[in-house]
């Protein structure tokens, strides 16, 4: 079987863990990289790995099958474009573009040239997704009424770009598009209604974090989250039914199912609770819930490369789907708008 030959366009932290997986891939072939920071350059010859000059030294290299775009986010509508159109199939680092208008550019052309233009989510791989998927879809909690999805650093927005918003900066679109796919993954459901808040503790150019809930069309909530300035963490899932509720703590997936045994027993008596007495907040014993482990799903990221290079070979449809990543970045830019209006907006 031939192998598949790829060339890196931007080589910096996510390009280099690209460079490093390739590498490993039985069915990829590491062509070479480009990077226009000469220290990257570097690094990479450091590496063994063949070095390009400049972009065009990439396109214009027809053993190049695949231009895997890892550059600052802003940049991608161009260099995919280009790409395409000197005949390179496209895998490109989330976000796809900065915006749903850049991305139908890229969609035209991508049609226009036939080449395959897809985008890396492979957060669709995390672990705690896939479990919180599987028990949404065997409604294991029975019927979900609000699901909560979070990540919180406390170590402000990294590296320069990030920051700003000409680069398409701002972590609505870092961390908000994996968190953001996740969900609309999760459930076939629509969403009626957007409201997003934004933080600007430590960045007041770009959102450093925000709080996003988006109201399903049974009413089911969703809270995704993300903060740059929180040196104590929250729960990175946790999922309500009516029948149950589960909790995953952080990526080592610790955490549990509690299961109801019944509605019936509703007369549970008061409990002293600080200054007060409750019967409604009173916690539920083992007679009327069973606790059980947070279930575990073996998963492999390097996945995603396998389904780009079956569909290649036409062997397989693909996965990350441009109508769904055109989908999450309309949630982003409602979103954004939403947080600047302070008010909810309609969708779908
Ligand atoms: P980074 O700043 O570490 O790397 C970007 C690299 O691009 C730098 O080395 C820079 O010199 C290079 N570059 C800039 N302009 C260029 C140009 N015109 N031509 C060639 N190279 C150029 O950033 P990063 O964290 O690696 O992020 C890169 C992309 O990967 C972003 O789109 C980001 O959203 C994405 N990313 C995805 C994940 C994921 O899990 N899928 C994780 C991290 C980053």
């Amino acid at each position: 079987m031939d192998k598949h030959n790829v060339a890196i366009v931007g080589l910096g932290g996510m390009g280099s863990g690209h460079a490093k997986w390739l590498t490993a891939e039985k069915r990829a072939n590491l062509v070479g990289t480009y990077d226009i920071d000469p220290a990257r350059q570097d690094y990479a010859r450091s590496m063994g790995y063949r070095t390009y000059e400049s972009l065009a030294d990439v396109l214009a290299d027809e053993s190049v099958e695949i231009v895997l775009i890892a550059t600052p986010n802003h940049l991608h509508k161009d260099i995919a474009i280009l790409a395409m159109r000197a005949g390179k199939n496209v895998i490109c680092e989330k976000p796809a573009t900065v915006g749903c208008a850049e991305l139908a550019e890229v969609i035209k052309v991508s049609k226009e040239t036939g080449k395959l233009f897809v985008v890396h989510q492979n957060r669709r791989w995390d672990e705690g997704y896939l479990v919180m998927k599987q028990l949404y879809r065997e409604k294991a909690l029975g019927e979900v009424f609000n699901i909560e999805s979070r990540v919180l650093g406390g170590r402000g927005i990294p590296g320069d770009w990030r920051g700003k918003k000409e680069f398409g900066g701002g972590m609505l679109y870092d961390w908000g598009v994996h968190l953001i796919d996740q969900m609309l993954q999760l459930t076939d459901e629509k969403i009626k209604k957007i409201y997003c808040q934004c933080t600007h503790v430590t960045n007041k150019e770009v959102d450093d974090g925000f709080k996003l809930l988006l109201t399903f069309a049974s009413g089911m909530t969703a809270h995704i989250e993300v903060g740059t300035c929180n040196f104590i963490s929250l729960p990175m899932w946790y999922m309500a039914g009516d029948q149950g509720t589960a909790i995953i703590g952080f990526w080592d997936m610790e955490g549990k199912v509690v299961k109801l045994h019944s509605w019936e027993d509703k007369d549970a008596k008061p409990i002293e609770a600080a200054s007060g007495l409750t019967k409604t907040m009173a916690p539920r014993d083992g007679n009327s819930v069973e606790e059980l482990p947070i279930p575990r799903i073996q998963s492999n990221p390097r996945e995603y490369y396998a389904n780009v290079f079956d569909y290649l070979e036409g062997k397989a449809d693909i996965l990350v789907k441009n109508e769904q990543v055109m989908r999450v970045l309309r949630v982003i830019e409602l979103a954004l708008e939403s947080a600047a209006k302070n008010q909810a907006l309609d969708f779908e």
